[in-house]
């Protein structure tokens, strides 16, 4: 077991399926609790709209696999076809500093933390239908046809084994933007209240 988080820290995960729009959900709670951020590793190639150290840090697979050697990574999973991961230190300093930190990773990444860190808490943003979500897929302009379906068909997979599995606290549907944000604060507000009254009881 990894160092527990600090009595004030709180380590929040935020996965669901491309498209979904859980950067958006994300960037706006994390503004509005003051929260932090965590940069994850990737071997993804940078896109134009990416800003190295703010979206990911890019790295090569040699780079990566060091990382892993080194155990400088809190989690790390393989996603279409590419390495991601959480860089250790910064999310346990920020922990032990007393922030919330949110990390956006996938399923398999907020199981092996979910395993491996006591005490986090982990929602799935779901979107209000499939069809909602192949049509968010396309409006983003940003893959042909062959990725979209790709990344629609994937999508589903993840759905279904979220669901299915017991890594989640909660799933919230992204219908409105400002009311999955809203759900999503108030889901954590009352789970660090629920874990600071058990603290003192
Ligand atoms: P994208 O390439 O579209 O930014 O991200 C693709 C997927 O990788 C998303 O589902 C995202 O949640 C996941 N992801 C991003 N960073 C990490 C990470 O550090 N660890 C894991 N396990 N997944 C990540």
């Amino acid at each position: 077991m990894e160092r527990s988080p600090g009595p004030q820290g709180f380590l929040v995960i935020i996965s669901g399926p491309s498209g979904v729009g859980k950067s958006t959900i994300t960037n706006v709670v994390r503004e509005r609790l003051d929260a932090a951020l965590s940069v994850s590793m990737t071997t993804r190639p940078k896109a134009a709209d990416d800003v190295e150290g703010e979206h990911y840090f890019f790295v090569d697979r040699g780079r990566f696999e060091s990382a892993i050697a080194h155990r400088e990574l809190l989690e790390h999973a393989e996603v279409y076809g590419n390495y991601y991961g959480t860089p250790r230190g910064p999310v346990l300093d920020k922990l032990a500093a007393g922030r919330i930190v949110i990390l956006e990773i996938d399923m398999e990444g907020a199981a092996q933390v979910k395993s491996n860190l006591a005490g986090c808490f982990a929602i799935f943003i779901k979107p209000p239908s499939y069809d909602a979500l192949l049509q968010r897929l396309r409006d983003r302009k940003r893959e042909d046809e062959a990725t979209i379906q790709k990344r629609f068909a994937q999508a589903k997979n993840e759905i279904e084994a979220a669901e299915a599995g017991s890594v989640y606290d909660v799933f919230i549907v992204n219908d409105d933007l400002n009311r999955a944000v809203d759900e999503a604060i108030r889901r954590i507000g009352a789970e660090v209240e629920r874990r600071r009254a058990g603290a003192h009881s």
